[in-house]
């Protein structure tokens, strides 16, 4: 007996070891109140917030009117089960910033300015410069010749010159050429990826893909140049209508650098606090520290499970075929680089010709067929390939092992007739219209899409994206005011947060997870990871044979602290792989004392309502 209590004791100090010692050390709970296990943690980390201007005047820039802008904090929550008016799980995550603000010297000026010209090639202005110049209230003319200018080049160059905490910190960087003698009117490109399916490159092809702002690509930089453009993504070339909807509403967006004057667009006092907005709702709410769509941990398999995407292809055009039009080994080759911790599996299967139940569903959907189903009960047909691939889901999703977690990916190959009031949509990852979880992936392709340079495989990645967590760089939220926002009205010029390097965008300038994203996933899933390995300490430690388990708890313990040592370094790769051992031999100590991991939180179950938002990703700009 006495031999058992001993190590019973043991097993009790290991287990508020675990995750107890670094996480006071933060003071997170401070005082000397260690964690104890079974009880949430919070892992908190000061982030540095560079903001660099580089050919701003000092005077141009009340310093104090854009920190007023910013926020002191930020906790990201899952956003979906949140418009259900449900708190969502709690993330286990708290970032203070820290901000420095600086002006880049005039050597580092000169030289920037310098290597715009050299790495710059001369071009007609573009669709949209020209379309500024031709506003009635425009203040001048974008010149014949601009530059084009390699976006990722330029953000390789910042990330490198400029004098900042690169590694364990984020940098903004406000760009301002205007200023200076050598000044040229100038857009940013990138083009080098193409659409894996129709090969067709966006930022060769299209003006609406010039943009004024980049970042994410090889570093934890964004920088946003008011002197470029003007530009399509953020309607900033047009300076006649505020309202650009007709709701009645501003549509808020910051106009070229030039417009900052008396007679101008915009009051040039509102410069400040305008990168201010643009700091805090673009690069800190949307790239640097954001918030999930969906629980990135409800999409984690189970020990020794897959991660599996399953893509029913369904037929629905006999004129092509969607495996045509579908790279499997791409949208594999993503997920596995960006969550290399798991592994994936990415399957398909050609249901040629489509059934006709799935087709019935989807011409409700789309408006087709006007007919009562399953939908009524969600009010709008928009939910009918929800409740059909969910009543159904065993017809449509093979059996793979339990512990595997499976993405259903349902896309149709099929017409513009076909798409019906939903052409245009490429896809959208829905949740279960119950509480905000995630729940089955749609995408859509035809001839028409194709000829516009959509295949199925960027379409697929990025829905896919949006199930396993990632938000838009585009909507988002914002911690403090406690708001969630999209790119209209006040908050229209958040479309900037598109120019960045992530599948999560609608500009098709980038094939893969960026920087930031790997960054903000990893960081959820070492939270994640580690307070679902506390919170089945806390049952494996009430259990009277506990002392069975110690060397796995040990084992969990030194994977925690690695974990969380990884996690203080910035090393959220390594942090992430560390936090999900801790967790396996968490689940392997629990699996021989016969306790059950607890089922994920029960939501209170309310009833769907109307206000929940249900959207789809449409293409942007499809003429340009
Ligand atoms: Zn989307």
């Amino acid at each position: 007996m006495k031999r058992k209590f001993f190590l019973l004791t043991s097993v009790i100090v290991m287990l508020s070891l675990l995750l107890t010692a670094p996480v006071a050390a933060k003071g997170i709970h401070g005082g000397g109140n260690d964690i104890q296990p079974g009880e949430p943690i919070t892992l908190e980390q000061n982030i540095p917030v560079n903001i660099v201007f580089i050919g701003y005047e000092k005077e141009q820039i009340d310093k104090q009117a854009l920190l007023d802008q910013l926020p002191a904090s930020y906790s990201p929550v899952v956003r979906y089960p949140q418009f259900y008016g449900l708190p969502g799980r709690d993330m286990g995550l708290q970032y203070n910033f820290e901000y420095r603000v600086s002006f880049a010297g005039t050597g580092t000026t000169n030289k920037f300015f310098n290597y715009l010209k050299q790495i710059g090639t001369p071009n007609a202005p573009t669709v949209f410069q020209l379309a500024y110049n031709d506003q009635v209230n425009n203040v001048l003319d974008v010149a014949d010749s601009v530059l084009y200018i390699d976006a990722p080049s330029v953000e390789k160059w910042l990330a490198k010159n400029l004098n900042v905490n690169k590694n364990k910190g984020y940098t903004v960087v406000f760009i301002n050429w205007f200023n200076r003698p050598d000044f040229e009117f100038h857009v940013y490109t990138k083009t080098d990826v193409v659409d894996p399916d129709t090969g067709y490159n966006f930022g060769e092809v299209r003006g609406s893909r010039k943009v004024i702002a980049w970042g994410g690509t090889t570093s934890r930089l964004w920088f946003y140049d008011l002197s470029a453009g003007p530009e399509a993504w953020t309607a900033n070339y047009d300076v006649d209508n505020p309202d650009l909807d007709g709701n009645g509403y501003e549509d808020y967006r910051m106009p070229p650098i030039w417009e900052y004057t008396t007679g101008g667009y915009r009051d040039p006092a509102a410069l400040s606090s305008d990168l201010g907005l643009v700091t805090r709702f673009v690069a800190i709410d949307l790239l640097f520290t954001t918030s999930p769509l969906y629980d990135p941990m409800v999409t984690a398999p189970d020990l020794h499970g897959d991660k599996i995407v399953h893509i029913n292809m369904m037929e629905d055009d006999p004129a092509s075929l969607g495996t045509d039009w579908i790279s499997t080994s791409f949208v594999y080759n993503q997920l596995r680089e960006f969550e290399p911790y798991h592994d994936w599996q990415t399957n398909l299967v050609d249901a040629n010709p489509i059934d006709a139940g799935a087709q019935r569903s989807f011409r409700i959907f789309a408006g087709v067929l006007a007919e009562d189903d399953c939908w009524n009960a969600f009010g709008t047909p928009f939910a009918q390939l929800f409740c059909y691939f969910d009543i159904n889901r065993d017809t449509y999703i093979p059996p793979y092992e339990e512990n595997d977690y499976v993405v259903g990916v349902h896309a149709f190959n099929t017409t513009a007739d076909n798409l019906g009031s939903q052409f245009g949509l490429l896809g959208f990852a829905d949740d279960n219209w119950i509480d905000g979880t995630q729940s089955y992936v749609f995408a859509f392709d035809s001839e028409d899409y194709r000829s516009l340079g959509y295949g199925f495989s960027t379409t697929t990645l990025h829905e896919t994206g949006h199930h396993i967590g990632m938000s838009h760089p585009h909507d988002g939220y914002d911690s403090e005011y406690g708001l969630d926002f999209g790119p209209a009205d006040d908050f229209y010029f958040v479309w900037s947060g598109d120019e960045s390097n992530t599948i999560m965008h609608y500009m098709d300038l980038s094939d893969e997870f960026g920087q930031f994203d790997r960054d903000n996933m990893y960081r959820w899933a070492t939270a994640g990871y580690l307070n679902w390995a506390n919170s089945l300490l806390g049952e494996i430690a009430a259990h009277p044979q506990a002392y069975k388990v110690l060397r796995y708890v040990t084992r969990a313990n030194s994977y925690g602290l690695q974990a969380i040592q990884s996690f203080n370094n910035w090393s959220y790769l390594t942090a992430t792989f560390k936090a999900r051992q801790a967790y396996e031999q968490v689940v392997i100590a629990a699996n021989i004392l016969g306790i059950e991991p607890a089922p994920a939180m029960q939501m209170l179950r309310i009833a769907p309502s109307l206000t929940v938002p249900h959207e789809g990703d449409p293409i942007r700009f499809p003429d340009n």
